[in-house]
């Protein structure tokens, strides 16, 4: 579902740039809304969230999925936990699908589905790796990586029930926006992918922004 967001970039709390293959890590408080904005169109962002309270209660594709009646994400999807407890709900998104069923790209699944030669080309596992050892202050651990959402990727189910990596329905300037729940850690890889279409073949840029509770604003 189609929709747009009210909130204006200049009223942002916070406002990075992640580039293409970077990591972000980083909390958002109950009530704050984030942007993920696809700069420059057909990027990937391959997302894992946990309640900062206890992070061994995180992002569950299952319990979301059931939950929802759908396979699918977009606005006013609830994003649910492996304790089936609400966790954030997509407010805006002028993409309108999301997938959450294709995993994120690692050198492993790299050498399955290209070549072995494509076993050291830079995956997204590698980026959450990396963020879990460059800020141990968050405690997570490779235990933690587990069920994420593709922002922006298309990977339609077929009719057969297999799963397709299909071109991306994202353009430049596409956002989805979520609401947190409850205190949130959110960890984003862009995708540094260059085998399939989910970015293109060509890693973009992308935008992280954060409101305050909206209510401030109205
Ligand atoms: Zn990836």
């Amino acid at each position: 579902m189609i929709k747009a967001s009210q909130l204006q970039a200049d009223t942002a709390v916070f406002s990075m740039t992640v580039g293409a293959g970077d990591y972000y890590l980083g909390k958002v408080s109950a009530g704050q809304t984030f942007r993920i904005l696809d700069l420059e169109g057909n990027q990937a962002a391959d997302t894992l969230f946990y309640s900062a309270a206890n992070p061994s209660e995180r992002y569950s594709a299952t319990d979301t999925i059931r939950e929802q009646g759908n396979v699918y994400l977009t606005a006013g999807s609830i994003l649910r936990s492996n304790e089936n407890r609400a966790m954030l709900e997509i407010v805006a998104d002028t993409c309108g699908r999301h997938d959450t069923l294709g995993g994120a790209c690692a050198t492993e699944s790299n050498t399955v589905r290209y070549d072995l030669e494509k076993r050291c080309m830079h995956a997204c596992r590698d980026s959450w790796m990396l963020a879990i050892a460059e800020k141990p202050e968050y405690g997570l651990s490779k235990r933690d990586i587990s069920h994420n959402i593709n922002f922006f990727m298309n990977v339609p189910v077929t009719e057969a029930g297999g799963l397709s990596f299909a071109d991306g329905i994202s353009a430049p300037g596409k956002y989805v926006e979520l609401k947190a729940l409850m205190d949130i850690y959110v960890l984003i890889s862009n995708c540094p992918q260059l085998n399939n279409p989910c970015n293109a073949y060509n890693p973009t840029p992308i935008q992280y922004l954060v409101w305050d509770d909206i209510n401030e604003y109205v």
